[in-house]
């Protein structure tokens, strides 16, 4: 089983603390470590295809409105100056958008002059133990999440 099929059971058995909301398409879940902070994930609700072409268009369409929903909720909950929208699937094909708030100076220098993806920031640094939530930060950021997700849903 895939680390994100395994995060998907922790919801269904009420063990994910980072879950937040469950939508027609997926599941939003406040990511692991917040250097970006806000950063969340929504996650396809099964690992039967690994590319949005082969999702059929009905479903491909739901899923990719959903997404637009939770970026422009993360983007109010956390004060984005910009989202950035991310699926990659290199560690694990599971279909899974990064939504990134983003923030002048995030990236300090790095990149082009401090300008560029989340994934030219070191990953030591952006995986660190120390920028993951407390659970009473964690609680918070579920809350504000929620809040505006259900004013657009
Ligand atoms: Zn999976």
């Amino acid at each position: 089983m895939c680390f994100i099929c395994d995060r998907i059971e922790m919801i269904k058995n009420g063990s994910n603390p980072y879950f937040v909301k469950e939508l027609d398409t997926g599941y939003v879940v406040i990511g692991d470590n917040q250097h970006f902070y806000g950063y969340t994930l929504f996650l396809y609700k099964n690992h039967s295809k690994t590319e949005l072409f082969q999702l059929e268009i009905p479903e491909r369409s739901k899923f990719l409105e959903e997404m637009s929903v939770v970026a422009e909720a993360v983007s109010k909950a956390f004060g984005a100056e910009k989202m950035n929208y991310e699926l990659l699937g290199n560690g694990e094909a599971h279909l899974h958008w990064h939504l990134f708030p983003r923030r002048k100076g995030d990236i300090e220098n790095y990149g082009n002059n401090g300008a560029g993806p989340v994934w030219w920031y070191p990953m030591e640094k952006m995986y660190s133990d120390s920028n993951k939530p407390s659970d009473k930060e964690l609680s918070k950021m579920k809350n504000l999440l929620l809040n505006e997700l259900e004013k657009l849903i």
